[in-house]
């Protein structure tokens, strides 16, 4: 991870208090269900009306399961992993939508404000941080549970050209709502892996009877994590080429975490047009540097990337900013589509 001074480490006083206790080794040793896969519930029809089974514990949760709304795909992936079956998650982000821009009918506000627990990340969806201030029940806020990190990731010690390009300082004018701080954490494995245990925390709080079991799939599913995330770091450290242009600016998380650079062409919000002046100084960076490819994302405008592309003569490949989840999504959950993205920087950066 970088050492900047900008890096803010934000930390969550009561979820870590709360999760320094080891996960026991009771005899519930046995993971909940494998989740499924299925992408969201963005009809708006209670959460809670699942026709699975309920719970046999009577724990005082409402039929039986922990109802969460959120509006991020890698929180409803991992919440599922920790939950299972006691926990209905609703997602609020359509498949194929991105997350800054989400809008929800009168009804989803409902929806939101009758969850047990809504996590959302404040900023990055205004309409859905309303609704999470609504919320009867407990609002978490994914900004004081993570390491959070700049908008300008441009911080490696071992970039001696990072002064000389117009890196990523004047494109973020349209990120108010952020204050400067990057809200795409999720691409960096090892950032989920450390969330899981708060996760499991802020579960047991509304439903203590699974309590164990939460910390027990959290630990699994951060072992899991960080044992990819090493693989990764392996591979991409391999990389000849380390800086990778994207449109939308979301991987500056992934970048810190493996040492790589990423030009964003836009800026942390996906409908930021950058100036005249600045795609001059990222063509200029592209051909300095080597770069070998533009990546755009499933289910966005190629237009910018592709005239970029063509005028340099390389190549227009995806990465997924994994914000929702969708049939064009290069993979059917988090860890496939996180190995999606890293497969084509291997490929872009000669790793
Ligand atoms: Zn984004």
């Amino acid at each position: 991870m970088s050492t900047r001074t900008g890096l803010l480490s934000i930390v969550a006083v009561a979820a870590l208090a709360a999760c320094s206790n080891q996960a026991p080794s009771s005899t519930q040793s046995t993971p909940v269900p494998a989740p499924t896969s299925s992408v969201t519930t963005t009809a708006p029809s209670p959460s809670s009306a699942s026709s699975e089974p309920m719970t046999a514990d009577a724990n005082g949760v409402k039929g039986g399961k922990v109802t969460v709304a959120t509006a991020l795909y890698p929180i409803e992936w991992l919440t599922k992993e920790i939950g299972g079956d006691h926990v209905a998650i609703t997602n609020l982000v359509a498949p194929g939508q991105d997350a800054h821009h989400i809008e929800l009918s009168p009804s989803q506000v409902q929806e939101v404000m009758d969850a047990d627990m809504v996590i959302h990340f404040n900023g990055l969806a205004p309409a859905f941080d309303d609704a999470a201030a609504k919320s009867q029940g407990k609002a978490v806020d994914l900004r004081q549970l993570i390491r959070l990190e700049l908008a300008d990731h441009d911080d490696h010690d071992d970039h001696d050209d990072h002064d000389d390009g117009d890196d990523d300082h004047d494109d973020h004018d349209h990120d108010h709502d952020l204050g400067g701080v990057d809200p795409h954490f999720w691409l960096d494995p090892d950032e989920l892996a450390d969330l899981a245990p708060k996760l499991a925390e802020a579960l047991s709080e509304q439903d203590p009877a699974n309590a164990a079991m939460y910390r027990e799939n959290a630990t699994r599913i951060a072992s899991t994590l960080d044992a990819r995330d090493d693989e990764w770091d392996r591979r991409l450290d391999r990389c000849t080429i380390k800086p990778f242009v994207t449109t939308h600016a979301a991987f500056g998380y992934l970048a810190d975490a493996y040492d790589l650079r990423q030009i964003g062409i836009k800026g942390l919000d996906p409908d930021a047009e950058p100036t005249p002046e600045r795609l001059n100084a990222i063509r200029e960076e592209i051909s300095r540097a080597g770069v070998t490819t533009v990546f755009t994302e499933p289910s966005a405008t190629t237009a910018l990337a592709e005239s970029i592309a063509q005028d340099l003569n390389i190549q227009v490949a995806t990465l997924d900013p994994l914000e929702s989840l969708s049939p064009d999504s290069p993979g059917k959950d988090y860890l496939e589509v996180m190995q999606a993205n890293i497969d084509a920087l291997a490929k872009a950066n000669n790793c």
